[in-house]
């Protein structure tokens, strides 16, 4: 006898932020679930390309109405404030609570400055039109530290004028800053400090590569530079691009477990809480190690339809579909 499954018949699931991990998870469960997306941007930012915009204002965002027209996924454009797995509830900042039958936690990551840098517009997707300005005493001038995701104050700050930018972190957002500094404002001295070696991680001949076209565009490379805070460094604009903090804190209120080495939400091979397996965690706010080596979207799916809806295992469709959704994700 044939089945038929009503939207009501379908699980509730909440997904935590339209980054990478959780618009991609949005848009393959949303045929499986009632599919809600909560997240303050009206805008997918593609976070790739979030060091561009030091050079040019567009280009690295898309309209999330755009992306989720025709899927069914309700975007929620608020920011969740607390999780509480035992009512299965979010609350998000204007006082909504939403129950959820599984909810997927892709929060992620950002800057991690030692120092209070809250004056920051460090919201994804917010482009500020001004250079943000701060006071000391009776003073106030423009501010002086920024990071990736203040880039587009950065580009206004830099825009005119001359004067000496360092940028902390010889990692791969460091070097990109630096280089789209470099060929954006040549008026500006341009320094990069790294406490290792430029470029750590990669080949000696990709080491020698970066360092060449950083060089030849100008920047000066000081290697062995360990930087405990951005007040230390002599220049008028220091770029802090030297650590990166998974966004967990409404997991770890939540009481979900973290994994002790990355901080990170410890999860199992199908990216489940270890501690709350009805929650998925995705992107860089999981200390993922999924048999594929990165998070996937097909494996939280994979967890959550209702049977009567997944195409048998054998099917072609449902091959195409997971190696889709396998490339797709990682
Ligand atoms: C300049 C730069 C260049 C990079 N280049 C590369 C690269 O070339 N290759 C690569 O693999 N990686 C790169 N990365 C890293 C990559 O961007 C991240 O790994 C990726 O964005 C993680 O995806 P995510 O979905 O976990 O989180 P994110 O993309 O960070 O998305 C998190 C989402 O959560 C939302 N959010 C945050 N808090 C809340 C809240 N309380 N409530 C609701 N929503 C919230 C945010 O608005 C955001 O939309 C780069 C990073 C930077 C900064």
């Amino acid at each position: 006898m044939a089945t038929t499954t009503t939207n009501r018949d379908k699980q509730q699931i909440i997904v935590l932020g339209a980054g990478y991990g959780g618009l991609l998870a949005a848009l393959r469960l949303a045929p499986y679930a009632r599919v809600t997306l909560i997240d303050p941007s009206d805008h997918f930012t593609e976070r790739v390309r979030q060091h561009e915009l030091v050079a040019r204002p567009a280009g690295a965002a898309l309209a999330l109405a755009d992306l989720l027209r025709g899927t069914g996924v309700r975007h929620i454009p608020s920011r969740a404030s607390a999780l509480d797995p035992v009512g299965r509830q979010v609350t998000t900042d204007d006082g909504q609570r939403l129950g959820y039958d599984r909810l997927v936690y892709a929060l992620g990551s950002r800057t991690a400055v030692p120092m209070d840098h809250t004056a920051l517009p460090d919201a994804p997707g917010v482009h500020p039109d001004s250079v943000p300005r701060v006071s000391t005493g009776s003073s106030e001038h423009p501010l002086r530290v920024y990071t990736a995701e203040s880039a587009g104050a950065l580009r206004l700050r830099t825009q005119s004028g001359k004067g000496a930018l360092t940028v902390v972190g010889g990692g791969l957002t460091g070097i990109e800053l630096a280089a789209e500094l470099a060929e954006s404002r040549p008026a500006w001295d341009i320094r990069l400090l790294t406490a290792g070696p430029l470029a750590a991680g990669q080949s000696a001949r990709g080491r020698d590569h970066v360092r060449g076209a950083l060089e030849a565009q100008g920047v000066r490379i000081e290697e062995g530079r360990k930087v405990e805070d951005p007040a230390g460094v002599d220049a008028d604009v220091v770029v802090w691009a030297a650590s990166m903090r998974p966004n967990v804190g409404l997991a770890a209120d939540a009481g979900l477990a973290l994994d002790p080495e990355s901080g990170r939400i410890a999860v199992d091979a199908a990216l489940r809480s270890i501690t709350h397996p009805e929650i998925s965690a995705v992107g860089d706010a999981a200390a993922a190690h999924s048999p594929l080596g990165a998070p996937s979207a097909w494996v939280v799916r994979q967890r959550f339809p209702p049977a009567s809806t997944r195409p048998p295992p054998s099917s072609p469709r449902s091959t195409i579909e997971n190696r889709n959704h396998c490339t797709s994700a990682i």
